[in-house]
């Protein structure tokens, strides 16, 4: 039956239902019409599915930062197909993803979960991503629209930003993605100038539905939507989450009233049909039912939830991703993301050697993901050392050197969860792979909420070391922590800071010491009483541990010696939970704890020294020109040992190329105010941000926008423009066979002061063996010829220059275009 039909089947209450959550992650089924419930499910870097757990694993792929550094459209696009694959395993129809606010400032806390400074990239980059999850048959969310480029007080604040550098920076990516085809929208938590974008009608309403022509559903942000009229005029489809909101019987009431027009609830309902039937929640009856979904090659645990979808009658079919490994991808992705900033004399890829001395507390334990919404729960994460050990040839010593957490990670020891009722009987038992317990939203499905009253961690430690082990509980309300019987903590933890999810982000920790012999086991249990839940469960702590340690003078000291005595020495430093995640933003960019002074500490003890950064975002690295080799490895997810270990031998050559600048000092940075003065932050330099701000300032930071070395040389030969098309020849010139991004700016002859200098305005990944040459050839588009004035979007005509490239400062060939 067609859409209108069954909105004519419904009456007002029935249609108000539909457009607010039945829970957490859910709209609501309405059988009477072949609706079922409509799943969505974060988001960017794999599937976490309904529940916030391990008990139904999902592949992790490398952070979007990571991504964005393979400035590869067609890799994007299959790591999309994956991704749509994983999501009908997981019954979930709707991906939250992917992210499209931009690097502004590298203080952004969410940074690694964006792509790019650049506009352009990112839209590419979201157009492919868009493409390849919805060719799966699951619809996408880009968010967050729009101006969310920074987390601090990010329910309230208003963002000032001037209609050009809206249209031209800000609201591109989103337009391109539009274009793609993209079935939903995520509105943002915050205001654009004054008005709180879940109510901003001018660009919800007016500029994306009415003028870009956008015919799917936007939803909000969790918990964005605070007004009942003015969101649903405004042009918001659906509050989530649910069952309670400013919507339901508020919103009936409010169309009876005149205050809302029916009409606006017919289009909401209309659009939350429209993407039902998209993602085949929504049975066409004039259509064959759906085939059941692929199975998963790769499935690494049970699937829960309700029955996969299936890609709708009349979206495109799944074709061929069920031959996607995601392992295999996974792996791929990260080296082709790893960016190769510095390599003094050839260092890398390492020839033979025999020794290598692998320093850090990452290289044991890597940073695959950042915090917050983004997190998954992988079936399997290969560490650097795993990584390097797994190669066998070479020997590989482990030093820690220090420690840079300022929270207790948790155990890795197999542990339960117990949830139990007011007596004290076990309702239900989970498996956890190691010692914290999340569940928001709702709870694993064999335990009835309304007769909870408390959940229990317990796990059996064996110390590895005898003397003082350090325990911690990170979370919020009450715990008692107990020791083979012996109660060691009871007290209550309260929340700090006023962000809702910092409870979950970034809870306050205790900690209390226990010494222990070496060898012999402990229980361990923390329990917290829950009390009852409704439809919405919110369990979430952390039970930490630390080894007695000599303390971070003797840990650098052993490293040193360690590094003095190898072939080669990798230092991989990283970011910390506390340092990148959703919900708060960075407060420097030097890397945490004492990881500065490691590094030159083995740089001085060994002149072969790699440092690989682990991080999703801009670090400040004052030892940089004492190393041999600087590796980027950012959030490289669940494959990173494995991809580290093809990368450092050369099994694998580093594809990435820097998607944002990056500073010598953060003091060079600028635009870097992420912090609101008067509930305000004012995007006051317009269309300079990332290299355009940099250019302009004149000021030189440790690499530009586009940088990133290969293991061969390439030479730029010739250029040829005809029209808005440019083709260019470029060499390899090295022994081995490489690939290259080539990429185009597009600089104005008579340049306008008031705008940036250049744009990127096309780029291309090629392939080439040794001696081999390669000829691409590119649109530029007519976009990066227009800009926006008051009567709208003018092509601005005369000579301009087309450069191809390495870097934005690294440009090789120019030729003239007209237009
Ligand atoms: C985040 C969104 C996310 C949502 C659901 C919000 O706090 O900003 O990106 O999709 O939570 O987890």
């Amino acid at each position: 039956m067609d859409i209108e039909s069954l909105i004519g089947r419904l009456d007002l209450s029935a249609k108000v239902r539909l457009l607010t959550g039945a829970d957490m992650w859910s709209l609501p089924a309405l059988p009477e019409i072949g609706l079922r419930r409509l799943v969505m499910s974060d988001g960017p870097i794999g599937v976490r599915g309904e529940q916030w757990s391990c008990a139904d694993p999902s592949i992790a792929l490398p952070s979007p930062t990571a991504l964005a550094a393979t400035w590869d459209v067609a890799l994007v696009r299959r790591a999309g197909r994956l991704l749509a694959r994983e999501a009908r395993r997981k019954g979930v129809h709707v991906l939250l993803a992917p992210t499209l606010n931009l690097h502004r400032s590298p203080l952004g806390g969410r940074h690694f979960e964006c792509f790019s400074e650049d506009p352009y990239l990112t839209g590419e980059l979201g157009a492919a991503y868009v493409e390849g999850v919805q060719e799966g048959g699951v619809g996408t969310t880009p968010k967050h629209f729009v101006a969310n480029d920074f987390e601090t007080d990010r329910f309230t604040v208003n963002v000032r930003v001037g209609e050009k550098a809206l249209r031209e920076v800000y609201l591109a990516p989103f337009e391109r993605v539009v274009q793609a085809g993209a079935w939903g929208m995520m509105a943002a938590y915050n205001s654009v100038n004054g008005t709180t974008m879940t109510e901003h009608r001018a660009l919800q309403r007016d500029l994306l539905k009415d003028e870009w022509g956008f015919d799917g559903c936007v939803v909000s942000d969790w918990t964005a939507a605070r007004s009942t009229a003015a969101t649903a005029e405004g042009g918001l489809d659906v509050a989530m989450p649910g069952p309670s909101g400013p919507w339901g019987e508020k919103l009936e009431a409010a169309v009876r009233e005149g205050r809302v027009a029916e009409e606006v609830v017919d289009d909401q309902v209309r659009r939350v049909l429209r993407l039902a039937r998209r993602v085949g929640a929504l049975e066409d009856s004039s259509s064959p039912s759906p085939a059941p979904s692929s199975p998963s090659k790769d499935s690494s645990g049970p699937s829960s939830g309700p029955a996969a979808p299936s890609p709708a009658a009349g979206s495109a079919p799944a074709v061929g991703d069920t031959e996607i490994d995601g392992t295999a991808l996974a792996r791929q992705v990260a080296a082709r993301s790893f960016t190769l900033l510095r390599n003094e004399g050839g260092l890398l890829p390492l020839g033979t050697v025999r020794s290598v001395a692998l320093i850090g507390s990452a290289a044991g334990e890597a940073r695959v993901m950042g915090g917050g919404s983004a997190q998954v729960f992988p079936a399997r994460v290969v560490s650097p050392l795993e990584g390097l050990r797994g190669r066998g040839d070479v020997e590989v010593r482990h030093a820690l050197g220090t420690d840079p957490r300022v929270r207790l990670a948790p155990l890795a020891t197999p542990a339960r969860a117990l949830f139990l009722d007011a007596t004290g009987e076990i309702l239900a038992a989970h498996p956890l792979a190691g010692t914290e317990a999340r569940w928001i939203g709702s709870l694993p499905p064999d335990v009835d909420p309304g007769r909870l009253a408390a959940v229990e961690i317990r796990t059996v430690h064996t110390p590895g070391a005898s003397g003082p082990h350090e325990f911690s509980i990170a979370g919020v309300g009450a715990f008692t922590m107990r020791i083979d019987g012996h109660t060691v903590f009871d007290g209550t933890i309260t929340a700090e800071g006023g962000d809702p999810a910092a409870a979950f982000l970034s809870p306050p920790e205790r900690r209390i010491t226990a010494t222990l012999a070496a060898g012999t086991p402990v229980e361990l249990s923390v329990r917290h009483p829950t009390g009852a839940f409704g439809r919405m469960a919110f369990v979430s702590f952390t039970v930490g541990h630390a080894d007695p340690s000599p303390g971070d003078d003797a840990l650098i000291a052993e490293a040193v010696d360690v590094a003095a005595g190898a072939d080669v020495a990798v230092v991989v430093a990283s970011t910390t939970p506390e340092v990148e995640s959703e919900g708060f933003d960075r407060t420097g960019l030097a890397l945490p704890g004492r990881q500065d002074e490691l590094i030159a500490r083995v740089a001085g003890a060994n002149p072969r020294t790699v440092v690989v950064v682990n991080a999703g975002s801009p670090v400040e690295m004052p030892w940089l020109e004492q190393v041999a080799a600087v590796l980027l490895t950012w959030f490289p997810g669940q494959e990173a040992g494995d991809a580290l270990a093809d990368v450092l031998f050369g099994d694998a050559e580093p594809g990435g190329r820097l998607p944002t600048t990056w500073p010598v000092h953060q003091s060079d940075v600028p635009v870097l105010n992420v912090t609101p003065a008067g509930g305000e932050v004012a995007y006051d330099e317009g269309l300079f941000i990332g290299y355009r701000a940099w250019e302009r300032a004149g000021r030189t930071p440790a690499f530009w926008f586009g940088h990133g070395l290969g293991y061969t040389t390439w030479s730029y030969d010739t250029i040829a423009v005809t029209g808005t098309t440019v083709t260019v020849a470029v060499t390899n010139t090295g022994r081995r066979a490489g690939r290259e991004v080539v990429q185009f700016y597009l600089a104005a002859v008579d340049r306008d002061p008031d705008r940036p200098a250049r744009r990127l305005a096309a780029f291309d990944v090629v392939d080439a063996g040794p001696g081999q040459t390669v000829v691409t050839t590119v649109h530029l588009p007519e976009r990066a010829f227009q800009v926006w004035t008051e009567e709208g979007w003018r092509t601005v005509s005369g000579d301009y220059t087309v450069e191809a490239g390495r870097s934005v400062a690294d440009r090789r060939l120019a030729a003239t275009v007209t237009v």
